[in-house]
């Protein structure tokens, strides 16, 4: 029987496939081998002889390689051809002597296998890593994915990650499991928690995955029907069905409702290929005011996907991305490639803004080790990682000043989380230092670098006349804007209603952020994700804001919006949305503009 499950549209697109439920609840036969395995392994472990952890780690090796066969296989299968490469590649490494024999010969030395085979990885991936050739380079983080596997298996935790073509639901998903699943097998998220500012959700909007969010209920109706069906103890397979623009969930749906949700698809594809018939006419408003249209990414491998869409450089590069599917972070001559590979594909005509890593909040990295805090969202997040270390950051920074002179363009760099004038000093400085580290040692370096930061913290909107003295430009991040301005955890989906950023609060702090931008001459983007929502554009560019920054399948549509309303329009529209009360009343104030769009 269907179950209908009320929810709120956090990325568009429809998608219907089997339920990949996060985490996964383990069978009772499951649940009691867990337990024996563990209870093995503590007796064992301290017990092992030398020639016994050898045989551990090879035969983890193994297992790796077997598994990594079979996943390249069913993904060869489902018609992915070049994806399937990548794990048949993989398999190979994980018996190599580069990386098996490697850490055969650190446990010898006396070394926790775990360790050695990381070490190991880590070693032959920078071997890798510092050949001048982007695809060889490129592998290195594929054979430090096969260390972690390895690792995994050895401490007897395997990541359960979907098996086939999947749609997650979870409560949360976090942003580093959203990124760990294999490219093609996740078709769309469903969260009972959530909200369209969470980061898993970021991560799929960016992959143009749909995905719905806040979905009471979901969670309980997903395991009464897998109980319902499983015969054997092991749960059933569950059909779901997303709708990610409507905000719609059906698990086991009918025959009539998946054609329901296929002519859905239909409709969608219909109006996107529409949309992106204005993609050779640049981001204007009717009249010709033109508005800088760029994209939001989170890995090089997204800029292809913004370039298709017209993107007039990078907004927001977010590189705690690619802190993520790892287990060590990624070295200065790593993330020197990687920065790279973008400032050439965008040129030096099509700026790109390299975003500091905003490691903390929903975005924790496991193996950084950072302690343990009661309100992340409040705590030692982004830029105020250098209040403990200057390392993470200054090892970014001199690895974008090399990119920077490598590539022949100038880096735009920002800083996350500046709440003071401090902040902004110790940007620079971190800045300063690390370009004459850079030059110091005679490595390639930028001429310079164009600095700006994000506008997320009240405390930096109210200082915006002060601080946009001391830098290049602003960008508003209205996800955390809106959180720390309203107290609502992004992520908590009981606040809904308190996560709209297009409440009249949030605009007017907009508005007094450009009005202190202009005081000084500096640009103001904004990169949150009010940026891609066609109704916040139009408000936005109302405000004044110079350049919109968003994922590459939002841009279409908002060039598109802008594209119907004069520049006299969007004064107006600003006027009445900052004498609003509440975010309600400025969407349906908004509403009757954007139906232009489908008259
Ligand atoms: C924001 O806060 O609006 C933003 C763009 O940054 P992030 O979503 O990565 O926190
Ligand atoms: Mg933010």
């Amino acid at each position: 029987m269907t179950t209908r499950i009320d929810a709120s549209a956090a990325a568009p697109g429809i998608a219907i496939g089997p339920v990949w439920r996060y985490p996964r609840r383990p069978t009772p036969h499951e649940t009691a081998e867990r337990g024996r395995k563990s209870a093995t392994r503590k007796a064992v472990q301290a017990e092992l002889t030398e020639a016994e952890t050898v045989a551990a780690v090879t035969d983890a090796a193994h297992r790796a390689a077997d598994q990594l066969t079979a996943l390249g296989d069913r993904v060869h299968e489902a018609g992915r051809a070049d994806d399937a490469g990548i794990f048949h590649a993989q398999a190979m490494m994980a018996t190599d002597t580069a990386l098996l024999d490697e850490a055969i010969r650190r446990v010898r030395e006396g070394m926790d296998p775990v360790e050695a085979v990381a070490e190991s990885a880590t070693a032959a991936a920078e071997m890798l890593a510092a050949v001048d050739d982007e695809l060889i380079a490129a592998r290195a983080a594929d054979i430090r994915d096969v260390g972690a596997r390895i690792g995994r298996i050895l401490r007897g935790e395997e990541l359960d990650l979907p098996e086939h073509p999947s749609i997650a639901v979870a409560d949360d998903l976090p942003p580093s499991v959203t990124a760990e699943i294999p490219a093609g097998f996740l078709l769309g998220v469903a969260l009972a928690g959530g909200s369209r500012t969470a980061h898993a959700v970021i991560l799929a909007r960016g992959l143009g995955i749909p995905a719905v969010v806040g979905a009471a209920g979901l969670l309980e109706a997903v395991d009464t029907a897998a109980d319902a069906a499983g015969a054997d103890g092991s749960p059933a397979p569950i059909t779901i069905a997303v709708d990610g623009l409507r905000g719609e969930v059906l698990l086991e749906p009918s025959d009539r409702d998946i054609g329901t949700f296929r002519s859905r698809a239909d409709a969608l594809a219909e109006r996107t290929r529409k949309a992106a018939a204005l993609r050779d006419r640049p981001g204007a408003t009717a009249d010709g005011e033109r508005v800088v249209l760029v994209a939001n990414i989170g890995s090089p491998d997204d800029a292809p996907r913004a370039l298709e869409a017209r993107a007039e450089g990078v907004g927001l590069f977010r590189t705690e991305f690619l802190y993520m599917k790892r287990q060590t972070p990624p070295t200065e001559h790593e993330q020197m490639l990687a920065y790279r590979r973008v400032l050439t594909a965008f040129g030096p005509d099509r700026p790109v803004v390299i975003r500091l890593a905003d490691i903390g909040g929903d975005k924790g990295i496991p193996y950084l080790d950072l302690p343990a805090e009661a309100n992340p969202f409040l705590g030692v997040r982004a830029i105020r990682l250098a209040y403990r270390s200057h390392d993470l950051l200054r090892t970014q920074l001199r690895a974008i000043w090399q990119a920077g002179a490598l590539a022949k363009v100038t880096p735009h760099v920002m800083a996350p989380m500046v709440a003071t004038v401090s902040d902004v000093k110790l940007l620079q400085q971190l800045r300063d230092e690390a370009r004459d580290d850079v030059r110091s040692q005679k490595l390639p370096c930028a001429e310079k670098m164009v600095t700006g930061i994000m506008v997320e913290i009240p405390s930096a909107a109210i200082l915006a006349t002060e601080l946009a003295r001391m830098i290049d430009f602003f960008s508003i991040g209205t996800n955390d804007l809106t959180q720390y301005l309203m107290a609502a955890d992004r992520g908590n989906a009981a606040l809904s209603s308190l996560q709209d950023a297009l409440h009249p609060s949030v605009l007017r702090t907009i508005a007094s952020v450009v009005h202190g931008a202009d005081s000084a001459g500096i640009p103001v983007a904004v990169c949150g994700e009010l940026a891609g929502d066609p109704a916040g554009a139009l408000v936005l560019v109302g405000l004044g804001v110079d350049e919109l920054s968003a994922d590459a399948g939002s841009l279409d549509g908002i060039r598109a919006a802008l594209a119907v309303v004069t520049r006299a329009e969007l004064d107006d529209i600003s006027t009445r949305a900052l004498a609003s009360v509440d975010a309600e009343s400025v969407r349906l104030m908004i509403a009757p503009y954007l139906a232009r769009l489908t008259d």
